[in-house]
């Protein structure tokens, strides 16, 4: 099968013949239609993320057919249905975190297109448990984004309770898709861009933000809740300066640049800074019941798989227009 593999970080991925996988016991092999890039895919190109397998197939937002079912008495696929597969590829079932519903945080998780191969290939295969049935609503290009920007994005968004003010801090992919579930819900939206990203900021606004400005403007009320979805260290104490108290800052990223020191004054009223690392089954569950409903759109811009690098490197150089997506085997 075709497929774009990276063999070391800081090489571009090679296109390659590689051998199609074969599904085991449980899992799917799934002909995979599209797979939407994530900067968690820069991240590992880049040598920012230790460890990933080597060498690796990326991609952990992919929708797919399932082609074939390793051996299993019930599962809750059938050839040719329509499936999602995430970032969350497989946990232990029995470590203290997953025997407490918080299997987002297992000791021995495996994740798609990071430790397990994904989806910038022709098939893929995964672990039927993991995978999610996506809603009709969405079409294979529009539901790739979903899956990670989407799903990591409503687990930052859960994290930040009722805030009635919330402050998101960075307006990509993952916050244009949460912004519209915030708006849904009645919040009043804040967002915060590079300071003269003005063209940013109106798109903000033209969804329905109350505010949207520099990240070095205070709001003009204290934030409930701030979400940080850029990887940029420095935005931690500016939003945790703008919290009301008992707010809470949440940092939506797999990877940050470095956090300066600030006053304890501003974390003292039992302000809140937080991680979110990865998901559980249950968000994306609640995520695809939601999103439909609101409905969360998402834009993309396409590439066929062959240009991946290309793909990658406006990512990197903030060229992209919209969410990109892989067509890899297009309906
Ligand atoms: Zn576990
Ligand atoms: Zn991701």
């Amino acid at each position: 099968m075709r497929a774009m593999v990276l063999d070391k970080a800081k090489l571009p991925l090679q296109a390659r013949d590689v051998p199609k996988p074969k599904p085991g016991r449980g899992h799917l092999l799934v002909r995979v239609n599209s797979c939407a890039v994530c900067r968690t895919d820069l991240h590992v190109v880049d040598g920012e993320l230790s460890n990933p397998k080597l060498p690796l197939i990326l991609g952990h937002q992919i929708v797919g057919r399932v082609e074939e079912i390793g051996e299993e008495a019930h599962s809750k696929f059938q050839i040719g249905d329509r499936v999602g597969i995430p970032w969350l590829g497989w946990t232990d079932g029995e470590c203290v975190y997953c025997r407490s519903n918080r299997e987002n945080l297992c000791d021995r998780a495996r994740f798609t297109g990071y430790t397990i191969d994904g989806g910038y290939a022709e098939f893929t295969v995964a672990d039927a448990r993991f995978c999610f049935h996506l809603p009709e609503h969405y079409n294979d290009v529009d539901a790739a984004p979903l899956l990670c920007a989407g799903l990591i994005g409503y687990r930052s968004y859960r994290k930040t309770g009722n805030a009635r003010c919330l402050g998101m801090y960075g307006f990509g992919n993952a916050a244009h898709l949460i912004a519209q579930i915030a708006l849904y819900e009645g919040r009043d939206l804040f967002v915060f861009t590079r300071p003269g990203d003005v063209k940013t900021q109106q798109s903000a606004k033209a969804l329905g933000a109350k505010l949207a400005g520099g990240s070095d403007e205070m709001p003009p009320e204290k934030l409930d809740a701030a979400i940080i979805f850029a990887s940029v260290g420095p935005l931690v104490p500016a939003a945790l300066h703008a919290l009301a108290k008992g707010g809470i800052v949440v940092c939506g990223g797999i990877h940050m640049s470095d956090i300066p020191s600030f006053p304890y004054a501003d974390l003292w009223e039992e302000r809140v800074i937080t991680s979110v690392a990865n998901l559980t089954r249950r968000d994306g569950e609640e995520f695809f019941e939601i999103a439909p409903r609101v409905p969360v759109r998402t834009h993309t811009e396409t590439f066929p798989l062959e240009e991946a690098n290309v793909a990658l490197d406006r990512f990197r150089a903030g060229k992209l227009k919209a969410t990109a997506v892989l067509l890899v085997n297009p309906n």
